[in-house]
């Protein structure tokens, strides 16, 4: 049984390899849900929303946000109605949007997420974080900013002085999920607002201790490959690297996968972590996404 803890974006691409080699009832996901919110009446839950559809072979890997070749009738028609929306929801996207909201004001959002995985055929358990609401804050020079007008109002311009979030309880069986895993994979998402809240509940860090876990940077040099988060790990005073990225996950890490743009790390790491492997980590073909997938397996032992 693998593990993967995901957020939006760097990581379903490596799910999409993983997909292709790991038997799908032996795939378990935990998804972050610090950014979930409310928008135009609706529940978006957007990691998970990509999960499903990455899961699915619907996401539009254009934006990792959304379904391909959505409609955007009801987005526009709000627009013309003076309702604008700060996020721009599809039209099949927001009837997903739609039926999770209700499923999740009936049954929580754990089970919401499940029903829904199976309407799409998805075998991998998909499993919320948490069911309970965070509250998440970023503290910029413009002043304090609610997550996603940090992210699409201000297009993450503002410079970032801290980041605030609430804590929140597991899902039910989580820790539970960790612990009956032969590995756990941490995938390239954002260290900060991605995986640190999964990091955070109760429980999860120690059974990591006892678990065998493998990070794959998200950062290369000090760059990321798209997003923030070079900016929330600067702002927390996180040496932005992989080096950077291994500190953070120090206490329970085995083996690190870093780019090869990134070799001249490999001792440094090797000071804090037990294995450090080194591969093409830029994810921008099946290729790739399927080959880092492979050496990720071959590696737990
Ligand atoms: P998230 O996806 O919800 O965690 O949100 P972000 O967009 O803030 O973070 C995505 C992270 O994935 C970024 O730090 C990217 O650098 C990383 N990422 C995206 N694509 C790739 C890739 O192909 N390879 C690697 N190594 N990292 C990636």
């Amino acid at each position: 049984m693998i593990t993967v803890l995901s957020g939006g974006t760097g990581t379903p691409k490596l799910l999409q390899g993983l997909k292709e080699i790991v038997p799908p009832a032996e795939l378990n996901i935990i998804v972050n849900t610090l950014e979930n919110n409310y928008f135009s009446g609706v529940y978006v839950s957007a990691d998970i929303d990509t999960v499903l559809y990455t899961m699915s072979d619907m996401i539009n890997e254009e934006v990792w946000y959304g379904v391909k070749d959505d409609t955007f009738i009801t987005h526009e028609r709000l627009h013309e109605l003076g309702c604008g929306e700060l996020l721009r929801i599809g039209d099949i996207d927001r009837a997903t949007k739609i039926q999770k909201t209700q499923l999740m004001e009936r049954y929580g959002l754990k089970k919401a997420c499940e029903i829904q995985a199976e309407n799409m055929g998805i075998e991998s358990k998909i499993i919320p974080m948490s069911e309970q609401q965070s509250d998440i804050k970023i503290i910029t020079d413009i002043g304090e900013l609610e997550f996603h007008d940090f992210l699409i109002k201000y297009q993450s311009r503002p410079e970032v002085l801290d980041i605030k979030f609430s804590n929140v309880s597991p899902s039910e069986g989580i820790i539970e999920t960790i612990e009956n895993s032969d590995a756990v994979v941490i995938g390239p998402s954002n260290p900060i607002t991605s995986i640190s809240p999964i990091l955070y509940l109760e429980g999860v860090r120690d059974a990591l201790k006892d678990a065998h876990v493998i990070a794959v940077s998200p950062i290369i040099g000090s760059n990321t490959v798209s997003g923030p988060a070079n900016k929330f790990m600067q702002a927390l005073g996180i040496e932005v690297s992989s080096v950077g990225v291994a500190s953070l996950y120090q206490d329970f890490l085995d083996n690190i996968v870093i780019d090869v743009k990134d070799y001249n790390l490999k001792s440094q790491l090797n000071q804090i972590v037990n294995k450090v492997t080194v591969t093409n980590t830029i994810m921008n073909n099946s290729c790739v996404k399927r080959e880092l997938a492979q050496i990720i397996m071959d590696s737990i032992p």
